[in-house]
């Protein structure tokens, strides 16, 4: 069961399929995997320090609560939502950009350090890489889909890490990610720009992610949502909590990985 193709909507979108939009940290890449256990107790500290009353584990709940509906957006979008809870407590909030600038030097020195050992050769790319992407990407092109990424996190550093993971090459400058002027960009409007600009219409879309954002978005427009629930240190089997929380945000099916592809090609009915 835990390495298999989940059906979760029998009357899932058949196709014929057009383009594929990819979510990355979580959906391909795992340079970045474990950022919620710096996210979220960054806010709890931040939160606690405005000398409110509460637990650090009712903080912990409610932080994980908002961070995860979240996710897939922005990551600006978490920090509006963390100073906006400083408010509610009577603080006074540092700019969502700062806070943001703080989590993303804690996260760094992690990511960092990954990012190095691959670009010396220590570790494989691959090993950074949700199993099978590179034959699923593969796949999907030569069955003549269009594949396009979309991330949360800053676009220079999406661009740096899906050359450094080996996947850039079928995605071209259909890359996309957050922007200092981050209302110029979201996952709904590069949906709504692709359909807008080339024809393909929502039920001719997949969308990958581990995300509720581009799981909603993608069923917002009646594409196939494809959730990937994905262990991320183990590489192998589902993580409960994520299929969970992708089957509530409307994912027609959940996959742990790639590694049986082309079951789930055949089964959407993209054939080479
Ligand atoms: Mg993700």
């Amino acid at each position: 069961m835990s390495h298999s193709i989940e059906i979760v909507n029998a009357k899932f979108p058949c196709g014929p399929f057009r383009a594929a939009i990819f979510d990355f940290d979580g959906t391909l890449s795992l340079i970045r995997r474990g950022w919620q256990d710096v996210m979220i107790p960054m806010m709890v500290e931040i939160l606690q320090e405005v000398g409110s009353n509460e637990s650090e584990e009712s903080l912990t709940q409610l932080v994980t609560e908002f961070v995860t509906r979240l996710t897939g957006r922005q990551t600006i979008y978490q920090m509006i939502e963390l100073a906006e809870q400083v408010v509610q407590r009577g603080g006074t909030p540092l700019d969502p950009l700062d806070y943001k600038q703080e989590y993303h030097r804690r996260l760094w020195a992690g990511v960092e350090q990954r990012i190095a050992t691959i670009r010396n050769g220590k570790v494989a790319a691959e090993t950074m890489t949700i199993l099978g992407s590179q034959h699923l990407i593969e796949q999907l092109v030569q069955s003549g889909l269009t594949l396009y990424l979309a991330s949360g996190t800053d676009i220079d550093y999406v661009r740096d890490e899906l050359e450094l993971l080996e996947l850039h090459s079928h995605f071209g400058e259909r890359v996309y990610g957050a922007l200092d002027d981050y209302k110029k960009f979201s996952k709904a409007m590069l949906i709504h720009q692709i359909i807008r600009d080339t024809g393909v219409t929502g039920s001719q879309l997949i969308g990958f992610g581990d995300g509720y954002v581009e799981i909603e978005e993608i069923k917002r427009v009646g594409g196939l949502a494809i959730g990937v629930a994905s262990d991320e240190y183990d590489r192998q089997g589902v993580d409960e909590w994520k299929r969970d929380r992708l089957i509530q945000a409307g994912a027609d099916i959940i996959v742990p990985n790639y590694q049986q592809h082309e079951e789930l090609l055949s089964t959407i009915g993209v054939m080479l």
